[in-house]
């Protein structure tokens, strides 16, 4: 059978809210469609692009901000590098002006379509990019966005790839305890000798930190940042009154001593409770701000990871950069089966595929954190998506924020429990691998209404119809 060989930093990419599948995905679409205008060197005769959205990424895509994203792609800004901050004024002068520079080179005219009745076979998330490059030329690439930032360009020659041979060829869990069992080796010495064949061990822990870097400053900014989030439908950022409430006996003026802070209130069941909530909102607040986040293993999910990692920090005793690298590490090992043996895909299979995922990654990574076995580890990672199965995808009016923040706060602390339940138990008595949880939700997310698959025309955001007012 082949491997996919996924690396962790396939699975953790830093970018902009607030949808990995709607947003980071069809950005750097745009941004191989440059390349493509480069390649066949017509980008300086170009003179418009229409871009075509299908399926799901016609429906939400207003709210998730795909008409943004493919804009931004198009100027040839990055999503990893951008300032987030110039990103609402830069868009405001595009759409105004139905023009932007291409590649930062080029003027030419832009307009973003969407066929909200219309989908591509391939994948729901399917988009087209059509250029005029004048003398009757056109060229015309599609798309599909498949979830966590990843994109496949229709009829691609897959031959040109480098192949990437692995020692440790992981496409279930069963694999990845096969390994385990045969060398002796903990899972995340596994996924670090696998990540050996893409680049050397210091890089990669060094990217790993970078990640993380990312990943505190999203925390600390969304925990200080309050007001409305964009997008009309009035939600009140949370985490900044939390944040207040939970500091208010100890001063700090930076991240450390924020840390310190936190540290100082002490170990009490419900105190612990409200800063993994409060760190997952921080998280989400500011992915549905367009802000900087860390996709893990998608963007509406991205607080999960961050949260149970935070816990692990300061309730755990976790503050250690080789305990942080090799809680990523495990993470992105449980994140990229996931994505191999089902989807990690809302569209094609509702929110189990994102929070769920997310929840399972940081259960496995928590659990073998905490000195559990590679079973245990294993058994924690079932049982977080064993109690998320057939969640639904139903955003209310299409944004990323209603049912999506609290849900962080959800998938986070099922996670600690899931880990909990895995370290207190003994493998051999499970009756459910995380195998067969994992062919259970691609089960249900094939039998899943298609109106439960970020569509919004489901659930809740059918019985909560407010106002969404287009940003
Ligand atoms: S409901 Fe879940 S899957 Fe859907 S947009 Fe929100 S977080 Fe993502």
């Amino acid at each position: 059978m082949p491997h996919e060989a996924i690396s962790v930093f396939d699975m953790f990419k830093i970018g902009v809210g607030p949808s990995s599948s709607h947003t980071l995905g069809p950005w750097r679409a745009a941004l191989r469609f440059i390349k493509t205008l480069q390649q066949k060197k017509l980008l300086q005769q170009t003179q418009s692009v229409i871009v075509l959205l299908y399926g799901s990424l016609a429906k939400t895509g207003k709210g998730h901000g795909t008409d943004i994203a493919v804009l931004m792609g198009l100027c040839g800004e990055d999503p990893v590098t951008v300032d987030v901050t110039t990103i609402a004024s830069k868009i405001q002068h595009i759409q105004s002006e139905k023009k932007l520079v291409l590649n930062n080179e080029k003027e030419i005219n832009a307009d973003v379509q969407f066929f909200i009745s219309e989908s591509l076979p391939f994948h729901p998330n399917g988009l087209t990019f059509l250029a005029n490059c004048g003398d009757d030329i056109q060229i015309s690439e599609t798309f599909y966005s498949v979830g966590g930032g990843f994109v496949i360009k229709e009829n691609e020659d897959k031959t040109m790839e480098i192949k990437i041979d692995l020692p440790f060829p992981i496409n279930t869990s069963e694999d990845l305890l096969h390994w385990c069992m045969k060398t002796g080796l903990s899972i995340h010495e596994v996924v670090m000798e696998n990540e050996n064949a893409w680049r050397s061990e210091a890089d990669t822990k060094q990217g790993l930190l970078n990640i993380w870097q990312t990943m505190k400053e999203c925390m600390y900014r969304g925990c200080h940042s309050k007001g409305e989030l964009p997008g009309g439908l009035h939600v009140r950022r949370r985490a900044f009154d939390l944040n207040k409430k939970l500091t208010r006996q100890n001063d700090y003026n930076d991240y450390n001593s924020w840390i310190n802070a936190v540290k100082k209130g002490g170990n009490n069941f419900q105190y612990i409770l409200d800063w993994v909530s409060c760190f997952a909102l921080a998280v989400n607040e500011e992915n549905a701000s367009f802000g900087r986040v860390v996709t893990a293993p998608t963007n509406g999910a991205a607080g999960v990871i961050p949260a149970v990692l935070q816990y692990f920090i300061i309730f755990c005793d976790g503050n250690d950069e080789e305990k942080i690298t090799r809680f990523l590490l495990t993470a992105a090992e449980i994140g990229s089966i996931f994505k191999k043996e089902a989807t990690i895909s809302a569209a094609m299979g509702g929110c189990q595929a994102e929070i769920g995922v997310s929840s399972s990654m940081a259960a496995a990574a928590l659990t073998e954190s905490l000195g559990g076995t590679q079973r245990q580890a294993l058994m924690a990672a079932e049982i977080a998506m064993e109690h998320h199965l057939g969640m639904t995808c139903d955003p209310i009016g299409g944004l990323v924020q209603v049912p999506c923040i609290e849900r962080n706060t959800m998938g986070a602390i099922k996670a600690i429990t899931a880990s909990q339940l895995a370290l207190q138990s003994s493998p051999d008595y499970a009756r459910v691998s995380l195998d067969k949880v994992i062919k259970t939700m691609w089960d249900t997310a094939k039998d899943m209404n298609f109106k439960y698959k970020e569509t919004a025309e489901g659930g809740l955001a059918l019985n909560i119809p407010l106002g969404l007012k287009e940003c």
